[in-house]
């Protein structure tokens, strides 16, 4: 595993000014490596770099862009095992997720490069000929959380630079390192000053978010930072693409097929242990079938395999810091103590590690913190309703509206109450899936602007008009 770490600024390799901090492994909580703390004066110079290259980079021909990002997926490629390993060993996740995690840094960077930027001519007459083009906006500040870093990272990056922005980023102080490394690989292929990395915290978040010479934060991470960035971000009117927290609901019609469904229900509420955006936080379930779909799901959490990502066949990983391992014990005793049932887990494992088995809370309801707050971890409340029309408002009833789904074998029925959810992306018979031609992003407090797709890479540009007098 690579053990040496560098920010990188203006093309070169350079230590922090203010030393290093350790990166920690959640499943033995020991040291994994070492990584570069940047200072706010650090920042400046990527800026001033990134501001630089602009000059040229926005420049550059498509085709050359194009090129040049199918290459950097071929680097990725090159080096996916032991991107998967340093994945592993910081963020917990295990091995075939961190592997599917780097499959899916490759196949973004590969249909980003491929996308077109569209010219519209909107009137070709006689005496005049009017054109929409797009144009890049400058430096673009990515900042990323902890769950999937490399994933999110290469969201941020590689549609900013298919566009010809420049980039400075930051990754989560918790999971560094696998950023350090795609940009040590993005950084091969451009230009100095293209790609810039910073890392540690001690203010750099804000310090990029107030920054006179950014154009535009793209940002994932919780809706409380999202409000800061805002607000941060209003002296130079900084263009915003916000990802920010959900909770998902997820309602099963009277109809469905449980069988049919329970894994799909388990695997994308529980993908990365819980922590993902828009995996299913809340299931509501038809008093009919409520026992069978709770019988279904335990037998599930109970067949996986908790450990260290790293050891051959286990399923299920740690939950990534101890702050989120904490309040996924403290709401799981909140759920407890106000009368929910725990089936299955419930307890963290002993030992090192922060490993909490997949844990499923039967009588849940509402007014519990388990339901009305994002868990972000291994547990998924099930909630009892006995009328569809009832589950809608419930499901709706939440400050957040990133993700949500309607499981059923009636597609249509299942289509209608799908459209009624308030959020950016409502899945049948699905949940948590995202594609690169799907436009994705939240609505009310899960933030706005979307990744992915045409729409997506239109975000990292400004549109200009040409108005041509002929
Ligand atoms: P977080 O908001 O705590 O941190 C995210 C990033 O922001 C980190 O790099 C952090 O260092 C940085 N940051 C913190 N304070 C900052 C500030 N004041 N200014 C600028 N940057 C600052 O989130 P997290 O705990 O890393 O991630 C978990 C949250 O992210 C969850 O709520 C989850 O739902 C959300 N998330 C959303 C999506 C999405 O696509 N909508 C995807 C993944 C995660």
């Amino acid at each position: 595993m690579q053990t040496e770490f560098s920010l990188i600024i203006n093309g070169n390799k350079v230590a922090g000014d203010r030393g290093t901090f350790d990166v920690i492994n959640p499943a033995t909580e020991e040291v994994v490596a070492a990584c570069p703390y940047a200072s706010v004066e650090q920042l400046n110079a990527a800026v001033d770099a990134a501001e630089e290259a602009f000059k040229t980079w926005q420049y550059s021909s498509d085709e050359e862009r194009k090129q040049i990002l199918h290459r950097i997926a071929d680097r990725i490629e090159a080096n996916a095992g032991a991107l998967a390993e340093v994945i592993v060993k910081e963020q917990g996740k295990p091995m075939f997720l961190a592997q599917a995690e780097v499959g899916g840094a490759v196949a973004w960077t590969r249909y980003t490069a491929d996308l077109e930027i569209p010219v519209e001519v909107l009137e070709d007459s006689e005496n005049k000929r009017i054109e929409l083009h797009r144009k890049p906006l400058g430096v673009v500040g990515s900042i990323t959380p902890w769950n999937w870093p490399l994933m999110i990272a290469v969201w941020h990056i590689m549609p900013a630079l298919r566009t010809g922005n420049t980039v400075v980023c930051k990754p989560s102080g918790l999971t560094p390192l696998n950023t350090i490394m795609l940009a040590e690989i993005i950084n091969a292929e451009v230009p100095a000053g293209v790609m810039n990395i910073l890392t540690g915290e001690a203010g750099i978040g804000s310090a990029i978010t107030g920054h006179e010479k950014i154009r535009k934060i793209v940002f994932t991470g919780s809706t409380p930072t999202g409000q800061a960035i805002m607000r941060n971000a209003a002296s130079n009117l900084k263009r915003l693409t916000l990802e920010l927290g959900g909770n998902d609901a997820g309602i099963i019609l009277p109809d469905a097929d449980i069988d049919a469904i329970a894994e799909g229900i388990f695997q994308t509420a529980f993908l990365n242990m819980g922590q993902t955006c828009a995996a299913l936080k809340r299931l509501y379930v038809h008093d009919s079938q409520y026992d069978q779909v709770c019988e279904k799901l335990v037998a599930i959490a109970n067949a996986q395999v908790v450990g260290d990502g790293m050891a051959e066949g286990t399923t299920f990983g740690p939950v990534q810091n101890k702050d989120q391992f904490e309040l996924v014990k403290e709401l799981v005793e909140d759920a407890k103590a106000n009368g929910a049932q725990v089936l299955c887990g419930g307890e963290p494992k002993s030992g090192r590690g922060f490993f909490f088995p997949p844990t499923i809370v039967a009588n849940a309801t509402d007014d519990m913190r388990i339901v009305a707050e994002e868990q972000f971890g291994p547990v998924l409340p099930v909630i009892r309703y006995s009328d569809v029309e009832e589950a809608v408002v419930l499901a709706n009833n939440c400050e957040v509206g990133l993700g949500g789904s309607v499981w059923s074998s009636d597609i249509e029925a299942a289509q209608k109450v799908a459209q009624r959810l308030e959020c950016g992306t409502a899945w049948i018979n699905g949940h948590a899936e995202v594609l690169p031609h799907a436009p994705f992003g939240g609505c009310k407090m899960s933030g706005f602007g979307v990744e992915f797709g045409k729409e997506g890479l239109l975000e990292y540009t400004v549109p200009q008009t040409l108005n041509i007098n002929k």
